[in-house]
């Protein structure tokens, strides 16, 4: 027996009005309220493989590292190894260890576009400095200088990992990752005890009570045996350097070594419906947009997934989104197609292509809801991010997409069945950030910023739904796929 409305209609009847809201209103939906078990079990599936590579891929050299084996166990070929190309082969290209172009090869001519996804493999992080072993106190420790936007006081009395590479006397390179295995020992800076931290740190603005030169690890303790020398520990901890990795201290200033949280990712919630790690941002993007490039099905577009680094410090250098290495590099994939190849050939080629900007946004915080304009923000597990502009204040610094471009990605998603959303960065005037966006509008290629929700964005374990992760590389793999 069915129960009457206020109304007198039947219930599951909708009134004239309710129909006219669910026709007119736009909201999003949380994707775990609309989906069956099984799928379900394909989210929780996929965010399995995405744990063990965030757990491995802790710096930008390490994701790149993890792509390459990927790449190499799926058929892909360095581009610089053929010597010429054909629609279905599949390519990468390594700049520096830092970054990696996957490419899918379609049916159509280049010329008539490639569908781009471009994503960061740098995170914020601490990087040691150039000399940075000194003795205090009678500990060891390594000096830093942090990397990107942190707050100071995340970093503190947590396990940090030490992460790189050193340069050495004859140009070798010797690779060091200590603290992401199990096994490994682990760094810590300490903090200070809140039984004495009453001026030193208590009466300080959040944003001053730790130091920069503060943020020393602990390396070590232990001292040589010899009264005549004056920094025992600190020539034990080079001994053991020495030992182990066969460097001296002038090496370190030819290194770039990355302090990084070594906490393993977790599901979060009795439900398992988050996942704590480091680097979601921008790592979540990283991974949902190489498995598109290697899972997208049959390709009209050529495909291309890149993954830059610097994009935490402002992406200059010639490994960051500013740096013309992807657009030489699709000039490389025109030559080999075989054809003829022209300067103006491949800038109509930019001209003609698509790109999706693939970061994340910010999830709002239950929190921090202040900061947030919430009809025009991001929640967890309501699906993909897309965001028009970012930038700050009057929209400074932003790549605004255009209606058009905002329209036909919204439009692909809906008949895809892709869960998606719309999120900007707070409220107007609150702050706000930029992402690589605008560097690759400058080939006068269309650009929109795509990704997924983050809670905790910045600090060294952010939160992410595992549906949005899911939908995130859906929405990618449907934009490889079906984007024209
Ligand atoms: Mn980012
Ligand atoms: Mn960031």
């Amino acid at each position: 027996m069915q129960q009457k409305g206020y109304d007198g209609s039947e219930s599951g009847e909708k009134s004239h009005y309710e129909e006219l809201e669910k026709k007119l209103f736009y909201s999003s939906k949380n994707i775990w309220a609309e989906i069956d078990e099984s799928k379900k079990k394909e989210i929780f599936s996929f965010s399995e493989g995405y744990k063990s590579f965030i757990d491995r891929a802790r710096t930008e050299r390490l994701t790149v590292k993890w792509t390459y084996e990927k790449l190499r166990s799926e058929g892909y070929k360095d581009i610089d190894e053929v010597d010429s190309v054909k629609p279905g082969d599949r390519l990468f290209s390594i700049n520096r260890e830092k970054n990696i172009i996957l490419i899918r090869v379609g049916s159509e001519p280049v010329e008539k576009g490639i569908n781009f996804i471009v994503a960061h493999g740098d995170a914020p992080r601490l990087d040691l400095k150039q000399i940075p072993l000194i003795e205090d106190t009678e500990i060891a420790l390594f000096k830093t200088h942090y990397y990107g936007g942190i707050k100071k006081y995340h970093w503190l009395n947590i396990p940090l990992s030490i992460s790189g590479v050193v340069v050495t006397k004859g140009n070798k390179k010797v690779e060091i990752n200590v603290g992401i295995d199990e096994d490994d020992p682990v760094f810590v800076i300490p903090d200070l005890l809140p039984h004495l931290a009453k001026k030193v740190q208590n009466e300080k603005k959040a944003s001053e009570f730790i130091h920069a030169e503060t943020l020393n690890l602990v390396v070590g303790n232990i001292p040589v045996k010899d009264e005549k020398i004056k920094e025992k520990v600190r020539l034990a901890v080079l001994e053991k350097l020495n030992r182990d990795y066969g460097i001296v201290e002038e090496d370190l200033i030819s290194a770039e070594l990355e302090v990084v949280p070594c906490i393993k990712s977790r599901d979060v919630g009795f439900d398992r419906s988050l996942i704590a790690g480091y680097g979601h941002d921008d790592r979540s993007s990283c991974y949902s947009a190489v498995m598109a490039n290697i899972e997208a099905e049959t390709l009209s577009k050529t495909a291309i997934t890149a993954i830059v680094d610097k994009e935490e410090i402002g992406s200059d250098g010639p490994t960051g989104a500013k740096s013309l290495y992807i657009f030489n590099t699709v000039g490389r994939l025109i030559e080999k197609l075989g054809g003829s190849y022209s300067d103006s050939l491949l800038r109509r080629t930019m001209e003609a292509s698509t790109c999706i900007s693939a970061d994340v946004n910010a999830g709002i915080n239950p929190m921090y809801k202040s900061v947030h304009d919430e009809k025009n923000a991001a929640k967890i597990s309501h699906g993909i991010v897309i965001t028009k502009f970012t930038g700050s204040g009057g929209k400074y610094m932003a790549n605004d997409a255009d209606a058009e471009l905002v329209g036909k990605i919204r439009n692909l998603f809906n008949e895809n069945n892709i869960y998606w959303q719309y999120g900007g960065m707070g409220k107007v005037d609150e702050g706000g950030g930029g992402t690589i966006a605008k560097y690759f509008s400058v080939y006068n290629t269309s650009v929109i910023d795509c990704g997924v929700p983050v809670i905790g964005m910045h600090s060294p374990y952010e939160i992410i739904s595992k549906a949005d992760l899911y939908y995130s590389y859906l929405g990618y793999r449907v934009f490889f796929e079906k984007f024209e």
